[in-house]
């Protein structure tokens, strides 16, 4: 393209304008720049069936920090003498853009790459149409420390599948394309096309979502970089009342110190880990340039943790599922995913809906699933929990239904990383130590004995006394009845019974495991810590 063609930035994910190659490309590219995003009715149809406020694929809480990701994002074109065009596409986003890169008349298309399966379904689409139209096309990695293509090359056609070895052969990940320009070329004429200003979640017909408790996470890249910055500087609230040098310290001993397992998943108010996964999954914030920033506290310690616990660690996983998901045919399902043990999983509705509904009489378990449906994050533990007790710790249900919930009701869901983690917890894949399970009373108990995380998250409990606060079914009646929360009526009884339970999902893992051709399963007793 010369510059006298106009370029298009279609955005998708990389919702933000630091390290965006793409967008730097469209400026380069030409003098008039169309900065593109197209609501897509997949995510965004309002869905009165579903089981809690959203759509049929995202709950409503995601649909509104999507939303405020794009107001962000325009206003921040703005600032640079450009803007979003928002676009809605009536049934497929691809016809969108397509017919878009016609009466524009575009000469170069600029859009990150994208390796989710419905995404290379699209974008092949469009980047046919595109090629066929004369139409040059520019779609860089940036969503991702590495290609997950190139990795996969370098092992030999085939995607490493241990962290390790995954590890030994990533190496470096490349700079982030940190350029500061002042100016973006301006948007050219669209014609008679109607471009939206950003909807908020009411006027795309959500309904009275006004009770709904808003989760403390405001989409936008200027709230991801503000809050990395917090995260690499200040985990501690006493900023005000330390000297310089002191607090300086302090923001680098959390940074260098973090070591996930120890981090504690009842800590809701002041959360153990950094919580920017939302901005990761949208791109707010790119992966490159966090883990730079990482990298400048690492080089002012003496020590700091490492992979696979470390910060840089947690990165890495995330580039370790999206590079495992791109390379396996059928990631996201038990049948026909040649990593994954084919489990005989039994199917019940009713613990399922009370898995679900945050209603299994297990305060621990319910407290997490009631902070999903609120909140759309819980601590990597909290998911740990919930994961082994739908699957083969205590219900012995099928890991896609479990997956099915997180991925609509999470903030930060996203197809690589969620169905690597249900695949792991479900010892799936990956990990196999399948009699290692999370007890839903005395795990939680460990980090937060008085039960505060229980309590915030499940009301009616909020005045059990501690010592019965995640087994309430074991307070006498006479206490029930004082603090006004009648176990069976009030708060459920539990669904299952957790020792009876567990032994038996033991021993059907076994029966599987036994009858699982352990051959064909190339990561074959090399197990992983389940603590990561
Ligand atoms: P931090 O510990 O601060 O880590 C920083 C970043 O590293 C995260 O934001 C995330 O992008 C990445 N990361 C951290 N842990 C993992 C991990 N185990 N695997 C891959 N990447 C990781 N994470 C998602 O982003 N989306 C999901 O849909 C998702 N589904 C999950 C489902 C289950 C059953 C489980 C057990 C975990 C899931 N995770 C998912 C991984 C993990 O729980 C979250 O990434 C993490 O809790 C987010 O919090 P944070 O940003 O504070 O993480």
């Amino acid at each position: 393209a010369t510059a006298a063609t106009a370029a298009m930035v279609w955005f998708r994910k990389g919702l933000r304008v630091h390290d965006n190659p793409a967008l730097d490309a469209g400026r380069r590219a030409s003098a008039r720049l169309y900065p593109v995003f197209v609501l897509d009715p997949r995510y965004l149809r309002p869905d009165p069936a579903a089981a809690s406020p959203g759509s049929a694929r995202a709950g409503v809480a995601r649909v509104r920090f999507l939303l405020e990701s794009l107001a962000d994002l325009d206003a921040r074109l703005r600032r640079l003498g450009s803007r979003l065009l928002l676009l809605r596409a009536r049934d497929d986003v691809a016809d969108t853009v397509c017919a878009a890169l016609k009466d524009w008349n575009i000469g170069k298309l600029c859009f990150e790459s994208d390796t989710e399966p419905y995404a290379l379904a699209r974008d092949k689409k469009v980047t046919d149409f595109a090629m066929a139209s004369g139409i040059e096309v520019f779609t860089p990695v940036s969503h991702t420390l590495f290609d997950p293509a190139e990795i996969i090359k370098k092992n030999g056609g085939r995607p490493p599948l241990t962290y390790q070895s995954f590890v030994s052969i990533a190496g470096e990940p490349p700079e982030p394309v940190m350029e500061e320009y002042s100016e973006l070329p301006r948007v050219g004429d669209t014609g008679e096309y109607e471009l939206l200003p950003v909807p908020t979640v009411d006027e795309l017909g959500y309904g009275d979502i006004s009770q709904e408790e808003i989760p403390p996470f405001r989409g936008g890249e200027t709230e991801a970089l503000r809050r990395m910055k917090e995260s690499l500087q200040n985990k501690v609230d006493v900023s005000a009342f330390l000297e310089l040098h002191i607090l300086n310290h302090i923001h680098q001993e959390w940074v260098a110190k973090f070591e996930k397992p120890k981090g504690d998943p009842s800590a809701f108010l002041k959360p153990a880990t950094t919580a920017l996964s939302p901005y990761l999954k949208f791109g707010c914030l790119s992966s490159r340039h966090f883990y730079q920033c990482i990298q400048v506290v690492y080089r002012s310690v003496k020590n700091h943790t490492k992979p696979p616990v470390s910060l840089t660690g947690q990165l890495l996983w995330r580039d370790f599922f999206y590079t495992v998901s791109y390379g396996t045919p059928n990631f996201d399902r038990m049948k026909g995913n040649k990593i994954c043990k084919q489990i005989p999983w039994s199917e019940s509705e009713e613990l399922f809906v009370a898995w679900r509904d945050g209603q299994t009489g297990y305060p621990w378990i319910d407290a997490i699933m009631i902070q999903l449906r609120k909140w759309g994050w819980m601590h990597h533990l909290a998911r740990h929990s919930v994961a082994c007790f739908l699957t083969r710790g205590d219900m012995f249900i099928h890991w896609e239904k479990g997956r099915d919930v997180f991925e609509r009701l999470l903030i930060d869901s996203d197809w690589a990383i969620n169905n690597g983690n249900w695949l792991w917890l479900s010892c799936s894949s990956f990990f196999y130590q399948y009699h290692r399970i999370y007890s839903p009373i005395t795990f939680g108990k460990k980090y937060d004995p008085n039960g505060n995380y229980i309590r915030h998250f499940i009301p009616v409990l909020k005045d059990m006394p501690k010592e019965y606060i995640y087994e309430p079914w074991t307070a006498p009646l006479s206490i029930q009845k004082k603090v006004k929360c009648i176990i069976g009526k009030d708060y459920p009884k539990p669904v299952v019974d957790h020792e009876t339970a567990s032994k038996d999902c033991r021993k059907r893992m076994g029966e599987a495991y036994a009858l699982s051709h352990l051959d064909a399963n190339p990561t074959k007793g090399k197990t992983s810590n389940s603590l990561r």
